[in-house]
């Protein structure tokens, strides 16, 4: 499966082996995934592959039930015929479960929500997972077989072949069974991943076309914590065990307003979580009673409507987020570092203090640092656990 992953799906030149067969028609799916609505002729002509190829497997696909034709635009004649990706249907169930809410969701081949569910997420693990499992149920019944998959997006450090949960940070949960138990309650494919691989994954998939043609980019997800997604070379970077892009304890300086997840004050989610952004609102209150209490959306909404004192909490944290990336450009040089988390919200309002920190902090005026907010609107996470299904649709042979 990751020998595929690893080729190009977007020419034909590679596909030499015996599965010739298997990897054209993940060429020809991944451009109607990419261009849709798309012709015949123009996959033949994109491709390289000979229009008798491309039509016998466009049949295939459609028989398989993963793309369908709609009538394009008449130029005068007989309006041509067009394929896109059947988007009828729920294909994949994605949990997000956040550190205070959790989603359970459906979506559609392309990605795209169709019916969601939140609640809070409950400390007790028993009952979460008996919400996560109950709620997944509920979508899987109601689609009746159509459901091929379920991701799962956490806030964790996860060992992504077994989908063994190695470290839950502000949880008191050990080594919690969350694949193994969907697993059992489904008999549906489970697949996991830490939050910020996951919303890279959903970029490098979902994202808007700068963003999936670019093969070098780390994802900044801003949220209790920062965790970070690297892509090299279109493929997530996991590191021995899946421990890589624990960037969020990389030291930044010292006496930060809060301590990270593991009690010390010099790490960079000290500095630029969305924790410490509240800490910073309640410091310029003068810790105001119950100042410290606000949610991170509700700091981003009084600083859009234009309250100073949320305004300049969110500057001075957009200023550190910039100084850690600016830290790993010098590390790694990718092409972009793209922020996501609600932080994004906000991003008209920070991104010269963002850019600020990474210019204060990189040394040698190299290399040139691109910082952009997500291109995948307000549910990288989630999108990230659909993700975990529906690349392996378009990625494996094994699968179609
Ligand atoms: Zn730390």
């Amino acid at each position: 499966m990751n020998m595929v992953k690893r080729m190009n799906l977007k020419s034909a030149n590679v596909a030499r082996s015996s599965t010739i067969r298997d990897i054209n028609r993940q060429i020809i799916l991944n451009h109607i995934r990419e261009k849709s609505p798309i012709s015949r002729s123009d996959i033949a002509r994109l491709t390289a592959l000979q229009r008798s190829t491309v039509s016998l497997i466009v049949e295939e696909l459609k028989v398989n039930g993963l793309i369908e034709e709609i009538e394009g635009e008449s130029s005068g004649g007989r309006p041509p015929q067009m394929l896109s990706l059947r988007t009828a249907h729920a294909a994949a169930v994605g949990v997000d479960l956040g550190k205070k809410k959790t989603i359970v969701a459906t979506s559609d081949l392309a990605g795209r929500i169709l019916e969601q569910e939140a609640f809070p997420t409950d400390e007790d693990f028993e009952k979460t997972i008996a919400r996560i499992i109950s709620l997944v149920n509920y979508f899987i019944n109601k689609n009746g077989g159509s459901i091929e998959g379920i991701g799962v997006s956490v806030p964790a450090l996860v060992e992504p072949k077994s989908g063994r949960i190695l470290n839950v940070p502000h949880f008191d949960w050990h080594e919690p069974a969350i694949a193994e138990r969907l697993k059992i309650a489904t008999g549906l494919p489970v697949k996991i991943d830490n939050d910020a691989n996951a919303a890279a994954l959903a970029e490098l998939w979902f994202g808007r076309p700068e963003i999936n043609a670019v093969r070098d980019f780390i994802l900044v997800l801003i949220h209790k914590g920062i965790g970070t997604g690297i892509v090299f070379d279109g493929q997530i970077y996991r590191g021995k065990g899946g421990t890589a892009g624990e960037f969020g304890h990389m030291t930044i300086g010292t006496g930060a307003p809060i301590a990270c997840a593991a009690g010390k004050y010099n790490c960079w989610e000290a500095f630029a979580s969305e924790r410490s952004a509240i800490a910073r609102y309640a410091r310029l209150l003068k810790k105001q009673k119950g100042a410290d209490k606000i949610s991170f959306a509700e700091l981003v909404n009084l600083a859009l409507e234009g309250d100073e004192k949320a305004r300049a909490a969110l500057k001075q944290t957009a200023y550190y987020i910039g100084v850690g990336i600016a830290n790993l450009f010098q590390g790694l040089s990718p092409e972009v570092a793209i922020v996501t988390g609600t932080i994004v919200r906000a991003w008209s309002l920070v991104i010269e203090d963002v850019m600020a920190g990474a210019e204060a902090a990189l040394c040698q005026d190299y290399p040139t640092v691109k910082i952009i907010p997500s291109t995948l609107g307000n549910y990288p996470t989630l999108m990230g656990a659909f993700s975990l299904i529906l690349t392996d649709k378009f990625a494996s042979a094994s699968i179609i």
